[in-house]
């Protein structure tokens, strides 16, 4: 299938259409144009367009936004609303504390809610007017290497048109080779591509592992007037319930223009107990009083769910290597203390296009002019802000309230602490084997309306996420005997509670107590946990064909 494969050359591909690719794109034609240089800039995209796969919280701290744009607002940013104010809330079963200061890291006041999706659609169009060749609906399936086998020249993109049992029919067409002299791959929280390189050249190595959280969140439709739209803090976060102090994770409640508020529920996937059900516990976040004084009488319009990498600086990856650069959440940039990603992305992308001009110039696009990258992040305020939270994650992973004493320490020195470089265990290997005298966590009353509490499948509907059937599984099960049989039995298999579109289902025979692990891969969002939490690294997310998963608008 090699042979006649279309190739098409560029100068510098993006990999994947999120805030740190664009900015970088955008910021690369900038400069390029400042100093004269012409360069062929593409971007591919997995999902149909353009934002189909943004999904955030999402608070924007518009630092790196401004540096890039300073007349973003003259520029039609579509801001949905300004932060009035912040509250950080304690949740108990059936009360609410209001906590009496926010940490500095999470004061929010003068940024702006969006919504990732329309976000990066108008990033995109900005782009675009600047000369990027973006293409939609092209998934990156296996990266290009130079004949030397470590110096990366662009990606293949995914075969369309395959059926399930990996054959061409008749409406087939072999991916493509995008080749580059420079890829940016930025393809999110646990991209495949970045993994595939993680595989082959090492990139990891000495670094502490990659850590992740999982949200879910739902935009809703209030009814008219209600007093949450006017409120002073138009941000609010909580923790507590229904997670307790052990696990980390909790809710949050945005502001949102039209009567819109985002709510939406984030687990940290260090969590232990292998009955959780992440969809379960924003249940029980959004049944709570206090989320209910705020949604009731809502309508949910969209839902989704996303993992985001939450470890930070101590695990961010070497940042190039020959030919290629890494940017954004996949390469763990995300300022975890302050709940913010998407500033940080979008200025490693900047600084990576700062880098390629310079290797432009020079005519050289090995690792040694590429580092320049890594070095540029070290003196901005990128660095600052990561370092700062270098140790947050791996210290709220931790059980018991000592974990508190360590981040009031981090607090006052600056992120140090008293350990610094706080181990973290991979949250494949987290959860505790379940014991027969354990009780199981209470089951949430599953009453759903359908109108502001949906179940897992029509919150896969609100998605708008569709796959062509007739292909092969995105989702690769390994052995699937060991699901039913060593999964079961240690932790009757979480990925049919940590999976939150229904994709994993046990089915047990009533009379042969046989049991079947069914696999519905059109029903992934693309969230990517499975991969991550899997305790047996038995499953394997690719990408499905391009243009496939979920479609969203406003998430
Ligand atoms: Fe997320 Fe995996 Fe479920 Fe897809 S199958 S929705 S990636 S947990």
């Amino acid at each position: 299938m090699g042979r006649g494969r279309e190739k098409i050359e560029f100068d510098v591909l993006f990999v994947g259409g999120g805030p740190a690719n664009l900015a970088g794109a955008i910021h690369l034609m900038q400069l390029a144009t400042s100093k004269g240089i012409h360069l062929e800039v593409a971007m591919i995209e997995k999902g149909a367009e353009i934002g189909c796969h943004a999904l955030s919280g999402a608070v924007l701290n518009p630092i790196a936004l401004a540096e890039l744009m300073p007349d973003y607002r003259e520029k039609g940013c579509p801001i949905e609303v300004d932060v009035r104010g912040e509250e950080l809330r304690f949740l108990t079963e059936t009360s609410q504390y209001r906590v009496p200061f926010v940490p500095r890291y999470m004061k929010n006041r003068g940024f702006h809610i969006i919504s990732l999706s329309r976000f990066v659609r108008w990033l995109a169009e900005i782009a675009e007017g600047l000369g990027v060749n973006i293409f939609p609906g092209f998934a990156g399936k296996e990266v290009r290497y130079a004949s030397d086998r470590k110096t990366v020249i662009g990606i293949r993109t995914g075969d369309k048109g395959l059926g399930k049992d990996g054959r061409p029919r008749a409406n087939f067409e072999p991916g493509i080779d995008i080749l580059a002299k420079v890829t940016v791959l930025g393809e999110g929280a646990g991209g495949s591509l970045l993994r595939e390189v993680s595989g082959a050249l090492n990139i990891f190595s000495g670094k502490m592992p990659q850590t992740f959280e999982t949200g879910i969140k739902e935009v809703i439709e209030l009814p008219e007037g209600n007093y949450f739209l006017s409120s002073r803090g138009n941000v609010i976060h909580t923790f507590g319930y229904p997670l307790g102090l052990n696990t980390h994770g909790g809710g949050f409640i945005y502001q949102m223009k039209d009567n819109r508020v985002s709510v939406g529920f984030v687990v940290g996937l260090s969590y232990r107990d292998p009955m959780l059900d992440l969809y379960e516990e924003f249940m029980r976040f959004k049944r709570h009083p206090f989320a209910q004084r705020i949604i009731s009488g809502g309508r949910v319009l969209e839902h989704g769910a996303r993992t985001l990498t939450s470890s930070g600086y101590y695990s961010i990856p070497k940042l190039s290597v020959d030919g290629a650069v890494f940017v954004g959440t996949g390469a763990s940039m995300l300022n975890a203390p302050a709940l913010k990603g998407i500033h940080t992305s979008m200025k490693s992308g900047m600084l990576a296009a700062e880098t390629m001009i310079e290797a432009f110039q020079k005519g050289d696009f090995t690792q040694d002019t590429l580092n320049c990258y890594q070095e540029l992040i070290e003196s901005t305020w990128l660095k600052e802000e990561l370092y700062r939270g270098r140790n947050f994650a791996q210290t709220v992973s931790k059980e018991g309230l000592i974990k508190f004493f360590h981040l009031g320490a981090q607090y006052l020195t600056g992120g140090r602490g008293i350990i610094d470089k706080m181990p973290i265990a991979k949250d494949s290997d987290t959860l505790k084997s379940l014991r027969p005298e354990a009780s199981p966590r209470k089951k949430v009353k599953a009453v759903y309306d359908d109108v502001l509490f949906v179940d897992k499948l029509t919150g896969v509907y609100l998605s708008k996420t569709q796959h062509r059937e007739d292909q092969p599984s995105h989702l690769i099960i390994h052995d699937p005997k060991l699901c039913v049989e060593q999964c079961f039995r240690t932790y009757r298999c979480p990925c049919t509670r940590f999976c939150p579109g229904n994709v994993y289902e046990l089915e047990i025979d009533e009379n042969t107590d046989e049991k079947r692990l069914k696999v519905n891969p059109a029903n992934c969002l693309h969230c990517k946990t499975c991969e991550i939490k899997d305790p047996y690294g038995n499953i394997t997310w690719t990408c499905p064909e391009g243009g496939d998963g979920p479609k969203y608008t406003i998430v």
